[in-house]
């Protein structure tokens, strides 16, 4: 289980994430929904160590991560799907997933994911000496997905999957994020698409400047009035 207990996070003066508490169980899929600058992606910052909190914890099954560097929170299983997704245009699409492996140090078993993230995206293994910068938007995103399973996550957290991709894309990467849970990882899920984040997750976090301001069932949020307003469009 991951969990944030009481967390702030700044960049210098700005309190960008305010005395969050959140629970991600294991095998759950959990969604965090929220407008620009709410604090989504600070929060996965704080969780895969690329930022310290000032203040609080973060917790794998009791223990602290945030005394840990990012390397050492990834090689305890947790990756990050970027926001923006973070491909390399000149490096090849083989060449992102051996990044994704890097910290990994047994052969046999990379082949073994990769065959794995071939199962999920067919084209990948086509395509695999083609440079990442030719790909079209929902390759990237699907390349950036395939990047983060390589280093074989027990968590997996996604910043806006979502973000700038056409209705059917979009599709598409909902079913491969709801096969990733279905076959066994943990995924914490942060979308500005508060309607994909709800359908998708179990429990659901509303972030709103740097705070919890709602949580609970997501079948429950749907039917919030507030949430419905905000966020669902009416
Ligand atoms: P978005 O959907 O736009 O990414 P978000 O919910 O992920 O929004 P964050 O990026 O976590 O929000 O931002 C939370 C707060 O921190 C905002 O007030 C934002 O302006 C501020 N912030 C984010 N990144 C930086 C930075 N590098 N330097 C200073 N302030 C930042």
């Amino acid at each position: 289980m991951l969990e944030l207990k009481e967390v702030n996070s700044y960049y210098g003066n700005i309190h960008a994430i305010r005395g969050i508490s959140l629970t991600v169980p294991d095998a759950s899929l959990v969604g965090i929904i929220g407008a620009n600058g709410a604090g989504k992606t600070t929060t996965l910052r704080t969780i895969s160590g690329i930022m310290k909190p000032r203040s609080g914890e973060v917790l794998l099954d009791g223990k602290p991560l945030h005394t840990l560097s990012s390397s050492e929170i990834v090689r305890l299983g947790i990756a990050q799907c970027p926001e923006e997704r973070k491909i390399w245009p000149q490096m090849t699409v083989l060449e992102h997933l051996e990044l994704g492996a890097y910290l990994r140090g047994q052969r046999d078993l990379i082949q073994k994911d990769m065959n794995r993230v071939y199962q999920y995206f067919p084209w990948i293994e086509e395509r695999k000496n083609q440079r990442a910068g030719t790909l079209s938007g929902g390759e990237q995103q699907m390349l950036a997905i395939a990047r983060a399973l390589m280093s074989s996550p027990k968590i997996l957290m996604f910043d806006e999957p979502s973000l700038g991709l056409a209705p059917i894309i979009v599709e598409q990467i909902a079913k491969i994020i709801k096969e990733i849970h279905a076959a066994g990882t943990t995924v914490l899920l942060v979308e500005q698409n508060a309607f994909l984040a709800l359908t998708l997750s179990q429990t659901c976090y509303v972030l709103e400047t740097g705070e919890v301001s709602l949580a609970g069932p997501s079948s429950e949020l749907l039917q919030n009035e507030h949430v419905k307003r905000a966020y669902l469009g009416g």
